[in-house]
């Protein structure tokens, strides 16, 4: 339960083997933590650019390893946030499944009154594994706290941070 504070870098991720290269998009079998996290931050860049909002990418794995849905910022309406729009792609109860997402899920939020947190939590995902703690820069941070307080245990891996930040240039 105190696994959420992964500031010494490499042990945190699961043991990922190979995280120092996250790659494997080639091959949706067997992926591990960093593919499935470097596959949301290439969803991020797929987002139409906002200057009011972050680009994020987010990926719902099951428990079986296999994909459930993927969403992106902005996907449908401008509010959309990635991790709603991938929820809203899923039967609802997502026990045992890990939220992937290139941003911190939002603890607060401007635009609508239900935070991906609140949302994540409803679902009953089991961990939410991002890339890019949420800078305070819209609304402050505190997904990952809210998460935790929740019993979802959020991994951070900050190796693909550079990656999520990419397409948010232009707000930094
Ligand atoms: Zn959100």
């Amino acid at each position: 339960m105190d696994g959420m504070d992964g500031t010494d870098g490499a042990g945190g991720a699961n043991d990922a083997g190979g995280a120092n290269d996250a790659g494997g998009m080639d091959d949706a079998g067997g992926m591990d933590d960093a593919g499935w996290l470097r596959l949301a931050c290439e969803l991020a860049a797929l987002c139409p650019p906002s200057r009011t909002a972050f680009s994020v990418g987010a990926v719902i794995v099951g428990e079986d390893g296999r994909e459930l849905a993927r969403g992106r910022s902005r996907e449908g309406d401008p509010h959309d946030h990635a991790e709603e729009a991938a929820l809203a792609k899923t039967s609802g109860d997502l026990a045992g499944a890990t939220v992937y997402s290139s941003l911190e899920p939002c603890g607060r939020r401007a635009s609508r009154p239900r935070t991906c947190a609140e949302l994540i939590i409803a679902s009953g995902a089991r961990r939410v594994v991002f890339a890019w703690r949420e800078p305070s820069l819209f609304v402050e941070g505190t997904g990952a706290e809210v998460l935790a307080a929740a019993g979802v245990e959020p991994v951070e891996l900050p190796e693909l941070a550079d990656l999520a930040r990419e397409p948010n240039a232009h707000l930094l």
